[in-house]
């Protein structure tokens, strides 16, 4: 227990370090997988490369195109005039909340998170890829096409309760992203050729890869994952130091600690021996037999054992009995010098 303080320091630490190496070695990863990615682009020749490769598909690659539906496509809610293929409504609430340290700071919630797809393709003149599973992707980059923040008007009794209660409601946000009809993005994931017809061609999330839909283009991307990668890689040495240091502090105290238990035993070890040695002086000597203790048989009885009574030890041989008395075999509860005159 003497260490919990710093247990639970350098467990926190560590917990903390574990995540920004994940982090450090998915994009470091990340970035290796996206430098082997094959860029083509999307057209006649495409095909044919893919209907050539084995099980018709390739792993990983990164495609340039135009978003258009399939279909339908969605519209915006509040812009009527916008078109795209994957929505995100948002709302989030945005409160002064009163935190543990006692001051007020701004905080948000989020309440409601929807997201609306339709089918859709990446096209390049009169070639597309059809993109599936566009949610699962790491990045998405969608536009925000509105942004709505409505103040709340607390009355008295709402600011009475907010003091007590160390919550404040400023507002709410409504948010409406959009991945847009017309946008130029680049998608990284597994392309195959449609199991139902040749012709068609899909690109999927990939099985050990990162999927990407995104607006940057691949050398961007890459300058992104590695400024990430950058920073996990600076956290876990700050976190790596700090932990470090920690064990250095436990290491120093235990060692520190055990020394002055050491030493302390000695000194007590060296008192008993004084003691035990001045007792050995005034002892007389010629003691008849029932007055030698039962077990070395040369010191005097000196010590009485309860609840039994009997005094059958010396002070010397009573240091190592402590359970049951030599004689009676009863149990020892307590044991005390015995004066005979
Ligand atoms: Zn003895
Ligand atoms: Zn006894």
């Amino acid at each position: 227990m003497e260490y919990l303080g710093e247990a639970l320091t350098l467990g926190f630490d560590s917990l903390i370090f574990g995540i920004c190496l994940k982090q450090y070695f998915h994009y470091r990863n990340s970035m290796k997988a996206v430098k082997n990615a094959e860029i083509y682009d999307i057209g006649e020749n495409l095909k044919l490369i893919i209907n050539d490769r084995p099980e018709k598909k390739i792993e990983y690659v990164a495609l340039r195109g135009t978003v258009g539906a399939l279909g339908k496509p969605l519209y915006g809610v509040h812009d009527k005039s916008i078109s795209g293929v994957v929505q995100k409504l948002s709302v989030k609430e945005h409160v002064v909340a009163r935190t543990t340290a006692g001051f007020w700071s701004d905080q948000e919630r989020t309440m409601q998170e929807i997201y609306n797809t339709v089918p859709f393709a990446l096209r390049q003149g009169k070639h597309s890829v059809e993109i599936l599973e566009p949610l699962s992707a790491e990045i998405l980059d969608m536009d925000v096409i509105s942004d709505e923040f409505k103040p709340s008007a607390p009355t008295i009794t709402d600011h009475i309760w907010g003091f007590f209660t160390g919550v404040r409601q400023r507002g709410l946000q409504s948010t409406e992203e959009m991945l847009r009809e017309g946008v130029t993005i680049t998608a990284l994931g597994e392309i195959s050729s449609s199991p139902e017809s040749p012709e068609k061609l899909i690109l999927q999330p990939p099985l050990n890869t990162p999927f990407y839909l995104t607006t940057m283009s691949v050398s961007s991307l890459l300058r992104k994952l590695d400024e990430r990668r950058r920073i996990y890689r600076y956290l876990c040495l700050m976190f790596g130091a700090i932990g470090l240091v920690i064990g250095g502090i436990v290491v120093r105290r235990y060692w520190k600690d055990r020394e002055e238990q050491r030493l302390s035993e000695q000194l007590r070890r060296s008192l008993a021996e004084s003691r035990k040695e001045r007792r050995q002086r005034v002892r007389e000597k010629d003691l008849r037999e029932d007055q030698i203790c039962v077990v070395c048989r040369t010191n005097p009885r000196e010590i009485i054992l309860l609840p039994c009574g009997h005094v059958c030890l010396c002070e010397d041989c009573s240091d190592g009995i402590d359970t049951d008395c030599p004689v009676c075999r009863g149990p020892i509860e307590l044991k005390n010098a015995a004066y005979i005159v």
